[in-house]
């Protein structure tokens, strides 16, 4: 045993064949006939342009999701993208094939977890590099000879997080370029502040901004040499315009699949439908304008704010393990009674449970462990 105190997982809320209705609460349901139909709206868009989709698991958190997601996306999908070494190795163990962390990996343990992700993959990992003798060196000194890394360039395209300026990128893949256990196969080019920018008109204009830095480091790997590289990056929000920019190769949306409430509130210029949801009970109605409802900040994230109700009950916080509604006269909701919560950022939700529950029709049809669940590791 490693951790002290350690039982077995919490028993699934749900088995497959059960109604909705008999689900334990709070579970995390997935609407599996709107995610395949996301699946299939994100493949059309990418169809017929020359660039592939990479969606990105951090919004699931699941080897299974991720691997269901490259057979809907087909010839159309480069693989998937991964956000920590929990989620490189829930989608190697799911048999995906090529699996980009989107992150610096740093510190002997991660190093070695993605060295022996690489080493089980049958296809390709890649990792982020911004910093060559601290973070390039130690991960190609962690590799078995026999095992190459993808090593993507993180460059700075706007958002002033990690990433080298768009004139570093090409000397630092050129340094990497001749390691011999690392692979420079490209740079990414992610800009997280323009995904909610509410306007699509101002999110194209931002999106030429990065176009234009993109464009100065094409321009400057081909004339390093480095002829074959894939530029990747972009979210749900800036996918029309990445995928028209004519410079990105690949694009990385990742809440597209299940949706959420902050993205429900920006206009898009491709449509997908909310997929996810959080079952909860009514516990109480200790008052006739107001019930209780089993889903605290436990079960539905509310930094982001408060989730939708079905029947546009407003909610408020009880604390951690309860949700308050403020109901309206004649609203004959009982103790007992589910309710369909819609919550307003689909990450950090996700990443409160333990199972998916994806139904069709009102029945179970599959029960899917959050299996990268985790903070960050
Ligand atoms: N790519 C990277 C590097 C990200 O960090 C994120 C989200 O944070 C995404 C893609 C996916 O973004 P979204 O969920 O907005 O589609
Ligand atoms: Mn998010």
């Amino acid at each position: 045993l490693l951790v002290t105190g350690a039982r077995a997982l919490a028993k699934p809320p749900a088995v497959i064949g059960q109604k909705l209705h008999d689900v334990a609460t709070p579970a995390l349901l997935l609407d599996a006939d709107a995610f395949e139909r996301n699946c299939e709206t994100l493949k059309s868009a990418v169809a017929l342009t020359g660039v592939r989709a990479r969606p990105h698991m951090k919004a699931h958190k699941s080897g299974a999701l991720a691997k269901r997601q490259l057979e809907l996306l087909d010839v159309h999908a480069a693989g998937v993208c991964a956000q920590t070494v929990s989620e490189l190795e829930a989608a190697v163990d799911a048999g995906v094939g090529d699996v980009l962390l989107t992150n610096e990996v740093v510190g002997a343990d991660k190093i070695e977890r993605v060295a022996a992700a690489a080493k089980k993959s049958s296809g390709r990992v890649g990792v982020l590099i911004d910093d060559f003798w601290a973070q390039a060196t130690d991960l190609n000194l962690a590799l078995d000879d026999d095992v190459i890394v993808d090593a993507y360039v993180e460059v700075d395209v706007g958002q002033r997080r990690c990433g080298v300026s768009p004139s570093e990128a090409a000397p630092l893949a050129l340094q990497i370029s001749r390691l011999k256990n690392l692979r420079f196969a490209g740079c990414h080019c992610y800009h997280g502040l323009l995904q909610h920018v509410p306007s699509k008109a101002e999110r194209r204009e931002a999106v030429a901004d990065v176009a234009d830095a993109v464009r100065e480091v094409r321009n400057a790997l081909s004339a390093a040499g480095l002829a074959e590289f894939v530029i990747t990056g972009g979210g749900t929000g800036t996918l029309a315009a990445d995928r028209d920019s004519g410079v990105f190769d690949e694009v990385q949306p990742g809440s597209f699949c299940v949706m959420d409430l902050q993205y429900g509130s920006i206009e898009h210029e491709i449509v997908f439908e909310r997929a996810l949801e959080v079952l909860t009970t009514v516990l109480s109605r200790p008052a006739p304008n107001r019930c209780v409802v089993d889903a605290g900040s436990k079960a539905v994230d509310l930094v982001a704010g408060p989730p939708d109700v079905e029947g546009n009950r407003p909610y408020r916080s009880g604390g951690d393990e309860h949700g308050i509604l403020d109901l309206e006269a004649g609203d004959d909701l009982a103790v007992g009674a589910k309710l369909r919560l819609y919550p307003s950022h689909c990450d950090p939700c996700v990443n409160l449970h333990d199972h998916w529950i994806l139904h069709r029709g009102g029945v179970v049809v599959d029960v899917l462990a959050v299996d990268a669940r985790g903070s960050g590791c």
